[in-house]
């Protein structure tokens, strides 16, 4: 497995195996940029097929962390970590405690927060252990209505870029039903939208369709709905060179981390003329409220964060139409301008 020649490898700066044989913790914590403040970032905890595939979520979702902080203009540097489960191994609060203690050793470079498998109550174990967390019971609560905000808030942007109309006017395919997901799909049909939604938890459709009149689409299918907008609000990398030829949106904004495969894909959806709303600037809501007691900004501060994230937006739209960019370049492009890299 190559670490320094990865082809994620961004210059991190740190990037730790924690292991602990008492309760069979096997995690990675991956600092990437600390020079705007700590990084902050989620805890994912998944069952990855390799150690390789852990290695590749970890730096990827931590340089995301570093532009995400620094388009919303937040103090914060970008990290993340990533807990190796499986079915035999699952998560046990003994190992959210240890992984407490790990991220404590880091003293302050690394604070942790709720990703994807992970409960405000796991962050209240890794609280047991270090001050170096939030999300937590005893912190700001659980980010994903903030994030759900922001993406609501985003759709309704890049639809009056491109198509001229408003959330009210919009099919919209939601693919994964999750904390977001679940208050996005409420947010855009109350809002009167319509919706299509998708998710591998039958149980999950069944609570979005009671509450919304959503129709229903099989998860693989997601991509493929005839709709004015692609909401990606599960796992990564659902932007690829197989999916891309099959979307019929003319715009992707969801909520989902890594939603591109390649970098490249960007470029595939400008071709196909979808306009990309970058997945870390949109789904910056939950950092912003989770940023709140590490950085000291007040909620009246952070809600206006929330608030300026379609503009922000449309200053990436803009930056690529004048610089005949994909608006994902456009996006990396300003983040490590205020990076100063
Ligand atoms: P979650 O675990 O609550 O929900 C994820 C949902 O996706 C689950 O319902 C799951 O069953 C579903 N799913 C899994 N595989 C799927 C597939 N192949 N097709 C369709 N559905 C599938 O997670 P969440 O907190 O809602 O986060 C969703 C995404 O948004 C993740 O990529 C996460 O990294 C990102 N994100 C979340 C936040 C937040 O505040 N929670 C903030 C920023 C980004």
């Amino acid at each position: 497995m190559e670490l320094f020649d990865h082809p994620d490898f961004d210059g991190h700066e740190q990037v730790v195996f924690a292991h602990d044989s008492n309760s069979g913790l096997r995690a990675i914590i991956a600092v990437h940029d600390t020079r705007l403040g700590p990084a902050l970032g989620g805890c994912r905890i998944w069952r990855y097929s390799s150690d390789g595939e852990a290695l590749t979520d970890v730096l990827r979702l931590s340089r995301g962390m570093s532009y995400k902080a620094a388009l919303a203009d937040l103090p914060l540097g970008g990290g993340k970590s990533v807990m190796l489960v499986t079915g035999d191994r699952p998560k046990t609060p003994a190992m959210m405690q240890a992984l407490g203690s790990a991220i404590d050793r880091l003293g302050g470079r690394y604070i942790a927060a709720e990703d994807v498998g992970a409960t405000v109550a796991d962050m209240d174990q890794v609280a047991t252990r270090t001050g170096h967390v939030s999300g937590n019971s005893g912190g700001v609560g659980d980010p994903s209505p903030w994030t759900a905000r922001g993406v609501f808030l985003s759709i309704e942007a890049a639809a009056r870029h491109r198509l001229g109309r408003g959330v009210g006017d919009l099919s919209v395919s939601v693919s994964g039903l999750g904390s977001v997901g679940g208050q996005l799909c409420r947010m855009l049909a109350e809002a009167g939208a319509r919706l299509v939604v998708s998710d591998v938890r039958a149980e999950a459709v069944a609570a979005v369709v009671a509450a919304t009149g959503a129709g229903r689409e099989a998860p693989e299918a997601a991509h493929r709905a005839a709709v004015d907008v692609f909401a990606p609000c599960a796992l990564g990398a659902v932007l690829n060179s197989r999916t891309i030829p099959e979307i019929s949106a003319k715009i992707v904004c969801g909520a989902a981390n890594n939603q591109l495969s390649a970098s490249s894909d960007d470029a595939l959806l400008a071709d196909r003329e979808i306009l990309y709303a970058p997945d870390y600037l949109v789904n910056v809501g939950g950092l912003i409220s989770v940023s709140r007691p590490p950085t000291g900004i007040g909620d009246a501060a952070a809600k206006a964060k929330l608030e300026a994230i379609p503009a922000t937006l449309l200053s990436v739209f803009e930056k690529a139409d004048a610089e005949s960019i994909a608006p994902g370049a456009a996006a990396d492009a300003l983040a490590r301008g205020r990076l100063g890299m």
